[in-house]
């Protein structure tokens, strides 16, 4: 990973690499994120540019013998922490146990969610965290003499997942580290962060990627075609990792048509055309049924505001914004609840596997009476 690497938070890029050339690296970091908003991979931009042997004005040079090790997360003056639980492959848990697979993960992509990295160590509905084993190791790794390097940096991804009552043996040596020792935190979930690691770091607010900024990682990374990516970003809220995801799942645009569609035949209240698109919708798999409501969801949402004002109509022209605008106006305070209501039910019953044709032809005959009831 290299800054390059990272979509948009360009004043955040700025902000670290003046660190670096000011002389004025900070002990310890709190990297506060939007989910999928490029934490991760700035972590470890930042820790290969503070170490690169031959750094440019902008970023790492990737060729000297600290970035050689960086491309394979082997740098060993570099500590990752992260949270794990015991899994197929390992009946203990801790960082060590998995660094492996780690690598392997973020190697893939750097925009990863916790799910997704539940998933890739197969312990998808454990309760994973960065337990007490993990501590102790950071203090005894923290004590030691770096290898190579003139910094030792540890990142804690996830640091909301540090256990409890292991998170106070990290209080000395965030307060009183050692030289040349760097603590860079990363969290989703500020909230859940104790006072006493928070007061103890340099808090950096990662903010959600714009539509544009997200349509032009997806074109530039992933080859996607522009009118698919503006799709997606639409449907991301302003995460990168989970535009990523949609891109390799949901074909999105295939489900932005068909919400359009299938809304206008709700509307006009044609049976034959509504049975059509719910056989499709009911065809596709239950991640993708969801993936169908929740898309539909932030339509009804951007709706509403659109519809009282609350935001100005999306500017750049696309297919979705084209949709907004002609749709918002029949959703407002007399059907917004019920609708939200009906897409809510409809997701946790297909979680509970629905019938996907009963579930869609009865939501299709309900929002004809929700749009009914927008102007009446
Ligand atoms: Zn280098």
């Amino acid at each position: 990973m290299f800054f390059k690497d990272i979509a948009g938070q360009e004043k955040i890029k700025n902000q670290l690499i003046d660190n670096v050339n000011k002389n004025r690296i900070s002990h310890g970091y709190l990297f506060a994120e939007h989910e999928g908003s490029g934490a991760l991979g700035m972590a470890f931009a930042y820790a290969r540019y503070i170490n690169c042997n031959d750094r440019g004005q902008n970023d790492s040079c990737g060729q000297c013998n600290a970035c050689l090790k960086f491309n394979k997360i082997a740098h060993p003056d570099l500590h990752v922490f992260f949270p794990a639980a015991p899994g197929k492959d390992n009946d203990k848990s801790n960082s060590k146990l998995y660094i492996n697979k780690f690598r392997e993960a973020i190697l893939d992509s750097h925009y990863m969610s916790l799910s997704k990295w539940y998933e890739h160590i197969g312990i998808e509905k454990k309760q994973a965290i960065i337990n007490a084993q993990d501590c102790n190791e950071i203090i005894r790794l923290a004590s030691i003499k770096t290898y190579e390097s003139k910094y030792k940096i540890f990142i804690l991804w996830m640091a909301e997942k540090l256990q409890y009552n292991a998170a106070p043996k990290l209080l000395k040596i965030i307060e009183e580290p050692y030289d040349y020792t760097i603590f860079i935190f990363i969290t989703t979930d500020l909230h859940q962060i104790p006072e006493t690691i928070l007061s103890r770091l340099q808090l950096i607010r990662f903010p959600p990627l714009s539509r544009t900024e997200i349509k032009n990682a997806l074109i530039e990374k992933c080859g996607c075609r522009k009118e698919a990516a503006s799709n997606i970003s639409f449907q991301a809220s302003g995460s990168l990792t989970e535009a990523l995801e949609l891109f390799q799942l949901n074909q999105p645009e295939e489900i932005f048509y068909l919400f359009r569609d299938w809304l206008r035949s709700c509307y006009i209240l044609k049976p034959a055309e509504i049975f059509a698109h719910t056989d499709k919708i009911a065809s596709f798999g239950r991640e993708k049924q969801k993936a169908f409501l929740e898309f539909g969801l932030k339509i009804f949402n951007q709706c509403l505001l659109m519809n009282y004002n609350a935001i100005e109509p999306v500017k750049n022209f696309d297919e979705v914004s084209d949709f907004l605008l002609k749709f918002s106006k029949f959703v407002n305070h007399k059907n917004i609840i019920a609708i939200n209501e009906s897409f809510d039910d409809a997701i946790s019953h297909i979680e509970r596997n629905a019938n996907g044709k009963i579930l869609f032809a009865d939501l299709s005959f309900k929002m004809h009476k929700f749009f009914k009831l927008s102007y009446s």
